[in-house]
């Protein structure tokens, strides 16, 4: 969901890689990673925790060899916190392979099963380990990297953009894509891969653009594309318009922008991996029904519009769950007296999963004995550290102040809270139903993005020096009303 580049050609990469990134930066990210492929063709691999500049700073204290052939990565962790050890680059094959990979690979837990009883073992905690040892077994059976890489991409589900490369294939980087994106940047005698071309501007504006589910090999002289059954297909070029400035949001006006438009993407991601048969199971939850049987009660704690989320998601558990369900302002909570126990389940929202009152709120609420869950968009945040359990929110960075992405992914994951509480209680009754219109609500996102635009942006003229504004709304529409009159006031 971060940053992704690659690199191929006579100059030294490390610093193009990490100044790859750093274009890529206005993404946002947790941790970052470099592996080259050195003259004598080793692979040598750094990967940090934290911002781009412990990296670099990492770099400069120790020398990694230097290599023309190299990957880069910018991590939003989704599968384990974001620690040194589960960056990326990803090592496989005795250290000789390396991956790279943005977004959620759907049946990582199958597959590491799989790789688990044939003894493999695994450093990380992460989605991108078990596709990097399923590369080393496939690269071992034939010794080339391409067809080792076509037969993996198609055991994956989920959304990935994936990079590899193997140090006794040197100059060569292949990669793929599933519902993330990733393009070519081509240039003299080098070229370039780049989860959007922010990560090759600088060098090239000669760009060719990968559709969904296509592979790319890319060499210093040549570049050739497949689709997942090997095929050749056809690369569309392009000219890449932006000029440096513009690719510092990435060719947005403001991260606002760019949020907004990625909340198909971020409420896509939220449901990834959590319907199983036309029903909602929530991995994360596995085990914990207990969480939900032995209470009567359900408090909603948040600030800000995390709050009119929860509102959203007091209908939905109430429908679903029938449980009686109240939303109360984490920065009350702690201030009067509540009446919570152990039949008393505390659901916290919060994106950072670091909101001081919230966190407090969490807390509070566990010394009374009460269960504790968090939505949180944030891996190895303090929220979710401090709760029973903890259903990730998949938006991705979210750098604007004015939460919109991380609104829409919160509301999807009290959604599918809901699908999955109401079955575990039995109380669910039209279950497949609800579930076909979640799964139906990127496509519909997407639709009204496109078609409302400029509706949006004429409306917004008209309003501009408006004096008073006031949000009507009903049902859902009503905490939606609290929001937008919050927006406007943002
Ligand atoms: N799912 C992978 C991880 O947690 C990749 C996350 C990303 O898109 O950066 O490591």
């Amino acid at each position: 969901m971060c940053g992704i580049v690659g690199y191929v050609g006579p100059r030294p990469s490390q610093e193009i890689l990490i100044a790859g990134l750093a274009r890529l930066e206005y993404r946002g990210y947790d941790s970052a990673g470099i592996a080259v492929i050195d003259a004598d063709g080793g692979l040598n691999m750094r990967k940090k925790a934290g911002k781009l500049s412990v990296l670099r700073d990492s770099l400069t204290e120790h020398e990694l060899a230097e290599g023309t052939t190299g990957i880069g990565h910018t991590r939003w962790a989704t599968h384990g916190g974001p620690t040194d050890v589960n960056a990326h680059p990803h090592l496989a094959d005795d250290d000789r392979l390396a991956v790279i990979h943005n977004g959620i690979i759907e049946n990582f837990s199958a597959l590491r099963a799989e790789l688990e009883a044939e003894g493999v073992t695994f450093r990380s905690e992460t989605d991108t380990e078990v596709a990097a040892a399923l590369l080393g077994r496939e690269y071992r059976k034939t010794g080339d990297l391409q067809s080792a890489f076509l037969a993996v991409v198609n055991r994956l589900e989920g959304a990935f953009t994936l990079l590899a490369m193997h140090q006794d294939q040197p100059g060569l980087v292949v990669g793929a894509r599933r519902n993330s994106p990733l393009v070519i940047g081509l240039g003299e005698g080098e070229n370039f891969l780049g989860s959007d071309v922010a990560a090759f501007v600088e060098h090239t504006r000669h760009a060719l653009a990968i559709g969904q589910d296509q592979i790319v090999s890319i060499t210093p002289d040549a570049v050739t594309v497949t689709d997942f059954d090997g095929n050749p297909v056809e690369p569309e070029p392009f000219e890449v318009s932006w000029d440096a400035a513009a690719a510092e949001k990435g060719g947005w006006p403001s991260f606002m922008a760019k949020e907004v438009a990625e909340e198909p993407e971020a409420v896509a991601n939220t449901i990834r991996g959590r319907v199983r048969d036309g029903a909602v199971v929530i991995p994360e939850l596995d085990g914990l029904d207990d969480l939900f049987t032995g209470i009567n009660r359900i408090i909603i704690t948040a600030c800000g519009t995390a709050s009119y989320a929860g509102l959203v998601g007091k209908y939905a558990l109430e429908h679903w769950a029938r449980i009686p369900v109240d939303v109360e302002l984490a920065h009350e909570f702690r201030y009067r007296d509540p009446v919570i126990g152990a039949d008393t389940l505390v659901v916290s929202i919060s994106q950072s999963g670091e909101t001081m009152d919230t966190l407090m709120a969490v807390k509070y609420a566990r010394e009374r004995g009460a269960r504790t869950l968090s939505i949180c968009n944030t891996q190895g945040a303090t929220i979710p550290r401090e709760s029973d359990a903890v259903v990730y929110t998949h938006a991705g960075p979210e750098v604007a102040v004015a939460s919109t992405k991380a609104f829409v992914a919160q509301i999807t994951a009290l959604l599918l809270l809901g699908l999955h509480v109401g079955r575990v209680r039995g109380s669910l009754e039209d279950g497949a139903a609800s579930v076909a219109e979640l799964e139906a609500l990127p496509a519909k996102l997407a639709h009204v993005l496109e078609s409302e635009q400029g509706h949006v942006a004429q409306l917004a003229g008209w309003m501009a020096d408006t004096r008073s504004v006031l949000f009507l709304g009903r049902h859902v529409g009503y905490p939606i009303a609290l929001e937008g009159a919050l927006k406007l006031k943002e």
